[in-house]
This record gives structure tokens, sequence and C-alpha cells, in this order.
């Protein structure tokens, strides 16, 4: 890696999904714009070369920092993403399946609402749509049920993909032996809160 204080950082981006897709466990990046996305990887991602890709995950509290970063065929427009997370069930079955290796992929997160899903689709609350009270703004019709409006969302995983196979789950105390996660930390973190 180059110089480590030349590292941007980039946090612009609404979370991370994991997945079962194409056999192996991907690493999805969501973003709600799917030109940004796109613009994204050719500018960035395109130029990693897939051998230095490393993520680091590192568990603070309840949340956990997603660290990734490459080095890159062009490496002055390069930058490194991260993001705190909450835990979740999904964080923990990559963590606990991943074997290693995982590929990268870029998503697309959209919001829909009871006009644009069909009957039987379900909300956020475990009811269908046509469980949802048109005529009042998408009120839950279960009486015990307290969802006041459906929504639900939809992840689109766009095709490109990389191979990630340096992956690390680090723990606070010991990053400072990982540069990319320590400088991540040291930017985002410890000069500004400390
Ligand atoms: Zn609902
Ligand atoms: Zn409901």
């Amino acid at each position: 890696m180059s110089s480590q204080s030349s590292i941007r950082w980039f946090d612009d981006f609404v979370g991370v999904a994991y997945r079962y897709y194409d056999l192996r466990m991907n690493v999805v990046p969501l973003f709600t714009d799917r030109k940004k996305a796109s613009s994204l990887w050719h500018d960035v991602i395109h130029w990693w070369l897939d051998s230095s890709i490393k993520i680091r995950f590192v568990e603070i509290d309840d949340k956990y920092w997603f660290i990734m970063g490459s080095d890159s065929q062009h490496p002055e427009s390069n930058f490194s993403f991260f993001k705190i997370l909450p835990e979740s069930d999904n964080y923990e079955r990559f963590k606990n399946g991943h074997g290693g290796e995982a590929y990268l992929r870029l998503g697309v997160y959209v919001t829909k609402f009871r006009k644009d899903v069909k009957n039987d689709e379900l909300c956020y609350c475990g009811h269908a749509a046509e469980d949802h009270d048109k005529d009042d703004n998408d009120l839950c019709l279960y009486e015990e049920c307290m969802c006041k409006k459906f929504s639900t969302f939809q992840v689109t995983i766009l095709k490109r993909k990389k191979t990630i196979t340096d992956i690390q789950f680090l723990e606070e105390k010991n990053i400072k032996n990982d540069p990319l996660a320590w400088n991540c930390l040291n930017i985002n973190k410890y000069s500004k809160f400390s």
C-alpha cells in the first residue's frame, strides 16, 4: 500500500447486504441510486486488483465497522469504504460461513410502498399488502399489529463482481497491526471523538 495518509474514506452508501448468490457468499454494499452504484464501480472498483482487496470487520459495542480497500490501477482516483452498522443475523451468517472467500458486488436498495407491490407481498410487519387498508394510509388490519403504513424493500444485486480472499474479523485492541483498519479508525474515530 502506498502512504497510509493518502487513503481517502467513503461512507456515502446505505448499508451492506450479505447474500448467497452464485454458490458463494456475496458482500454487497448498497446504494439507493443505481447510476451512482454503476459509476462508482466504473470509476473505483473496476480498477481494483482482486488479490489485493481487503475487508475488515471490527466489532465495537453492538455495532461493527465494515472496512474495505484495495490497491488500484488508478491510485489517484482510488478510495476506501467504511460504514458503521448494527450487528445483524446476516452479518453473523457471513462471519461464520464465508470460508475465507466472497464475491464483491454492488446492490441497489429500493423501498417499496403499497402502490408498488402485488397484494401478496409482505410488509416489514409480516402481513401481506392486501391486509393493509388502502383507505386509511395503509394501516395494517391485523388487530394486534402496530404497523401504520405498508413498506418493504427490494435489493437488486448488480452483475459485475470481484473476488475477495482477504477477509478478517479484528478486535479493536489488535487493529494497530492492520494498516487498513488502523487507518480507518484513526481517521474516522479516534481523531474525531477523542
Ligand atoms: Zn405492515
Ligand atoms: Zn401488520
